[in-house]
């Protein structure tokens, strides 16, 4: 299984926003699509950073809730990393387990094409397991 199979089925919209957009904006975005990250973009699309939950709160945490003001370039992790439509699952699950975070954008000549989260992997190898065992049951009951 790679991306392209859970893009496929999950869909390749991505919820973006500016650099200048106020944490206040991210954080309704985030709550009206419930989602837990938007991937912020440049003026000619091109991915700048990426800003999740986890940042939202520690920013509130550090500055209080003055930092909702503020635009969400302040808080934004700047070094992104991305996968291609061919990555394999396996490897994009060690690399969120290694880097420590649960989002990863899909680039496709130099293009954002699509979002994986953690939530979207675990789904996936779920309804993979599921259809194992009930191709062994089946297996099982006519063999
Ligand atoms: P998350 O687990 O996705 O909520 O993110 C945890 C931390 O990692 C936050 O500081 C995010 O900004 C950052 N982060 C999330 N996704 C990525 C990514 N693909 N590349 C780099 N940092 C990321």
């Amino acid at each position: 299984m790679n991306v392209t199979t859970i893009l496929k089925a999950k869909g390749r919209s991505v919820t973006t926003a500016r650099p200048e957009t106020s944490l206040l904006d991210v954080s309704q975005k985030l709550a009206a699509k419930r989602i837990g990250a938007v991937v912020v973009v440049g003026d000619n699309g091109d991915v700048v950073g990426i800003i999740s939950e986890r940042d939202i709160i520690r920013a509130i945490g550090d500055r209080g809730a003055a930092a909702l003001a503020a635009p969400v370039a302040e808080f934004m992790t700047r070094n992104v990393v991305s996968c291609t439509e061919f990555t394999p699952v396996d490897e994009l699950m060690e690399t969120m387990t290694n880097g420590r975070f649960r989002h990863m954008p899909v680039i496709a000549e130099n293009a954002l094409v699509g979002i994986i989260s953690i939530g979207d992997v675990v789904h996936h190898h779920v309804a993979e397991v599921e259809l194992e065992v009930s191709v062994m049951k089946n297996y099982l009951a006519t063999g």
